[in-house]
């Protein structure tokens, strides 16, 4: 039985000077019950808590620690950027590097912009996007998160959700009457919405692969339907790949379902796991920021040396080690089926959405391709279950409404005995 006597303190603590004691919701574990645990360190696939407490990772810093903790590759360029100052405010070299190799790798981008996370990056995607068609309203899926930008807390998935606030307090009636929602993998809603809306529609924003609701996969022709009907009627097209970026393919999402969007959003992994976003696409757009065009947006610490040594050296070894997702693949794929068959011995039915290394098993038997069929799920149960895997020293994202992300620390060994632990906490949950 794990006990953790010194996070329980922590949180205590942190709840008088920190609100709810967290820096980013999900983290405080109120949909899961107890307490989150206080870490101090980790490294390849685990990480340690205050009380000396080991968990198997799977959720990665919500997923930028593709390749483990504290990879050497990425810590040892972020050691060699030290010495140099950690912050210049002026251009660098490795910013232009950087801006190459995200040209070269992501099929959508012709020119990119640095930020500081993806919520900076959907947020600015979406003022060039209006600011180069001169329309306001924008389009998003329902159970899609794209950060806490004030336009897009409206039906929103992830924490939002998960705290039951998908249309935050403080967002102003005017913004979010500029926000219509459709249900995910539905394109005729999408259709009848620009309809309604002729003209006035400056972009659609969607994540390809949903991983905010849980995992959801893009339908058959979803992603090439919506591509089609932007080019119809003048829409910008903008695929928020901060969660799908360089996990699903060097490419991200785009890459492996070949369709390309106008603007793409990039995120996580793009820092190695310093805090870096992106946002990036056709050069006809992109050169509507300031200062080579009108729409302004800017950043203190934007393309910061430190950030883009860590970014620069994790996609350079994931541009240059592709099998890396071949791997990735085998070790989720082995994990799903082991839990396949678990539940086949318990028979249970739960249904499990899967692509690359990213999962989530949603505790109902019926198909899960929307927000509504997600919420299907018996979140008392994933709760339960959540608990029992911690108990079992395997740390999974602690809400229902999100996905796991698989690391290359993994090893065959770690599979079998989260395959285990898998079982015994679906026969303890139930
Ligand atoms: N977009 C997607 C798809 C995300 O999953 C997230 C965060 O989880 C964001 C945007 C916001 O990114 P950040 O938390 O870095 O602001």
């Amino acid at each position: 039985m794990i006990q953790a006597p010194k996070s329980n303190e922590l949180f205590l603590r942190a709840q008088n000077s920190i609100p709810g004691g967290v820096n980013s919701p999900v983290r405080a574990f109120r949909a899961v019950g107890g307490n989150p645990r206080f870490m101090v360190s980790a490294k390849g696939p685990y990480m340690y808590d205050e009380d000396g407490n080991r968990y198997m990772d799977l959720i990665n810093s919500w997923g930028p620690m593709i390749l483990g903790h504290a990879a050497d590759v990425v810590n040892e360029a972020v050691k060699k950027a030290i010495p140099n100052s950690l912050s210049f405010g002026a251009p660098t070299r490795k910013e232009i590097e950087i801006a190459e190799l995200i040209v070269s790798m992501v099929p959508s981008i012709e020119k990119v912009r640095m930020v500081n996370s993806g919520t900076e990056a959907t947020m600015s995607a979406i003022r060039v996007a209006r600011g180069y068609t001169g329309r306001d309203k924008i389009i998003k899926f329902e159970g899609c998160y794209h950060g806490h930008g004030d336009s897009f807390l409206i039906a929103a998935g992830s924490g939002a959700i998960t705290l039951g606030v998908p249309d935050s307090p403080g967002v102003t009636k005017g913004t979010a009457n500029d926000t219509l929602t459709a249900p995910y993998n539905n394109l005729k809603a999408v259709q009848t919405l620009v309809e309604a809306n002729k003209g006035q529609v400056a972009a659609i924003i969607l994540e390809p692969v949903a991983g905010n609701m849980g995992l959801v996969t893009p339908a058959d022709g979803f992603l090439q339907g919506l591509r089609d009907l932007c080019d119809k009627e003048g829409i910008v097209l903008i695929f928020d790949e901060v969660m799908t970026g360089f996990r699903l393919s060097p490419g991200g999402a785009q890459q492996l379902y070949g369709v390309t969007p106008d603007l793409s959003t990039l995120g996580k992994i793009i820092g190695g796991g310093m805090p870096v976003g992106a946002y990036g696409g056709k050069k006809e757009i992109m050169d509507y920021v300031a200062p080579a065009g009108p729409v302004y947006q800017a950043g203190t610490l934007s393309g910061n040396p430190i950030a883009m040594s860590a970014g620069m050296a994790m996609l350079t070894y994931l541009n240059d080690h592709p099998e890396v997702y071949t791997q990735l693949e085998q070790t989720t794929l082995k994990m799903v089926e082991g839990m396949q068959a678990n539940m086949q011995k318990l028979g249970l039915n739960f249904t499990i959405n899967r692509i690359g290394s990213m999962f989530s098993i949603f505790f109902t038997d019926q198909p899960v391709y929307d927000f509504e069929s997600a919420k299907n799920s018996d979140t008392a149960f994933f709760g339960r279950y959540f608990n029992a895997m911690l108990q079992r020293g395997i740390y999974l994202a602690p809400s229902q409404y999100e996905a796991l992300f698989v690391s290359t620390a993994i090893s065959e060994e770690l599979v079998a005995q989260y395959i285990q632990a898998n079982y015994e906490s679906l026969q303890q949950a139930l």
